[in-house]
């Protein structure tokens, strides 16, 4: 794993050991002596992770990771601080102030590179979904992110798996009591798994031992390797000194680890952190989710939109040189449509696009694609389908839409009626432009002689 790591130190011994100790493991190792000088290279270098002492001069970590967590350039990058004494305290300040993890000096490799590969995971995955955010919304509308920073304490649930049963009731009413979590409690390893699955938690608390000879590391392993429960956050509660057990549960997929027994407050601090950091994540994940289906379908309608249709053509068009088969295209145009809009205004308009829609996939297969191209022009394309299967549908449609009025809010009736232009594909052809041009053609034909009737591009060729 590599990645560029930002050492924050004002005192120079302690930037040169951390440097080595990085740069041995091919992390990439970027150095400042003051809070002022970290600040400055954080949003300069944007660094993937940053290694912040606490005691400086000039401003200390707390306030230094309070104010990169307050930017949105910046809010993402993991911080761990680095903590003289391993007091409680000053780690639920750093929590506090947004910090992501801790260290205590002197410095341990072993815990060192444990917290650095697992935030460095952590991040890379930020990394991609922001990524993958961006791109969707260059493909279409999807909503960006307003705020990139860290959001305050949400609702959220909590899962605990613990030795006894009395110690996870103890456990979540300290939860409950602090923060506006819903939080369950279980101890037999099985049961937490199937529990697990059926009601998702967004953070797990598991012990190293549970109840009846269950592994806690068993469980984290079984509930990150699970589709289920995989994006949950873990954090681990180990022994007092079992920093190997610790590593090892990082390594399985938790998140975070705390020793035990733990002052309550540090527990707090630290199931907070993690809560925020998995709604975050799903924030940009359902980000994602929304902006690419938002880059293919059209909202009004949920009809594809015209970047799908062409791109679908494409397939089809594939598809009819394996099979040898013909298909059809259609261009359709609602008449008169304008004098909808002016008549019954403009929610009655989006009511009868929503309707029209409707009624063209209620009249075709499951097959056949249809995307609204624009206003009330909409494509069809038919695989596998020769001149007179077409003209059976084609015709089906002009009636569909003809035959029965468009009712608004149950008052009001609408004659609507459709003008459509047919025209074939085969094998040989190569161009959707073309195809799609031919129907237009064949439609404008169905419109300059009266409209509300079906054009074939070979008659009107
Ligand atoms: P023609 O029979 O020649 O097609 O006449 P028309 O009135 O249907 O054609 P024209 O292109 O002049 O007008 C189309 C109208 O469709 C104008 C526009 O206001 C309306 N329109 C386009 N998109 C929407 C929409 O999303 N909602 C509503 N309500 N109206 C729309
Ligand atoms: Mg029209
Ligand atoms: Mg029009």
């Amino acid at each position: 794993m590599s990645g560029r790591i930002l050492v924050v130190d004002d005192i120079a011994t302690n930037r040169l050991i951390l440097r080595a100790k990085l740069s041995s493991a091919y992390f990439e190792v970027l150095l400042a002596d003051c809070g002022a000088q970290a600040l400055e290279m954080a949003l300069t270098e944007l660094p993937d992770m940053i290694l912040l002492d606490v005691m400086m001069p000039d401003m200390d970590g707390y306030q230094v990771c309070q104010t990169l967590k307050s930017r949105p350039e910046t809010a993402h990058i993991p911080v761990i601080m680095v903590t003289a004494a391993n007091s409680t305290e000053e780690k639920i300040r750093g929590l506090d102030a947004g910090a992501d993890d801790f260290l205590s000096k002197p410095i341990h490799d072993f815990t060192l590179f444990a917290r650095v590969r697992n935030l460095m995971r952590v991040k890379m995955m930020f990394d991609e979904l922001k990524l993958r955010e961006t791109t969707s919304q260059e493909l279409g509308l999807g909503a960006f992110l307003e705020d990139h920073s860290f959001g305050t304490d949400e609702t959220g649930r909590v899962m605990l798996a613990t030795k006894t049963p009395k110690q996870g009731e103890d456990w979540a009413t300290c939860i409950r009591s602090r923060l506006p979590f819903e939080t369950t409690a279980g101890s037999d390893e099985a049961e937490i798994f199937a529990m697990a699955r059926e009601n998702t938690p967004d953070v797990f608390i598991v012990c190293q031992h549970l109840a009846n000879g269950g592994d806690g590391l068993r469980l984290v392993s079984n509930l990150h390797a699970n589709p289920a429960t995989r994006q949950s956050a873990i954090i681990l509660v180990v022994e007092d000194n079992e920093f190997e057990t610790a590593g090892k549960g990082l390594e399985l997929g938790a998140s975070d680890y705390i020793h035990a027994p733990f002052d309550p407050n540090e527990m707090v601090a630290r199931l907070r952190s993690q809560m925020r950091r998995k709604k975050y994540s799903d924030r940009l994940r359902s980000n994602v989710r929304d902006g690419l289906k938002m880059a293919v379908i059209d909202p009004l309608t949920g009809l594809y939109n015209r970047r799908y249709a062409t791109q679908h053509m494409q397939r089809i068009i594939e598809h009819s040189k394996e099979s040898g088969l013909p298909y059809a295209v259609m261009m359709m145009d609602l008449d008169r449509f304008k004098s909808v809009n002016d008549t019954y205004g403009h929610d009655a308009g989006d009511h009868v696009l929503k309707e029209f829609a409707r009624r063209l996939q209620e009249n075709l297969r499951g097959i056949d694609l249809v995307a609204r191209l624009g206003g009330e022009e909409f494509l069809v394309v038919m695989p596998d389908t020769g001149p007179s299967e077409v003209e059976f549908a084609a015709e089906r449609l002009r009636r569909a839409i003809n035959d029965a009025e468009f009712t608004i809010n149950n008052t009001r009736s609408i004659p609507v009626t459709v003008s459509i232009g047919v025209a074939f594909g085969g094998p040989a052809d190569e161009n959707p432009g073309l195809l799609i041009q031919h129907a237009d053609e064949a439609l404008y034909q169905s419109k300059s002689s009266g409209r509300n009737r079906v054009t074939y591009f070979a008659a009107a060729a």
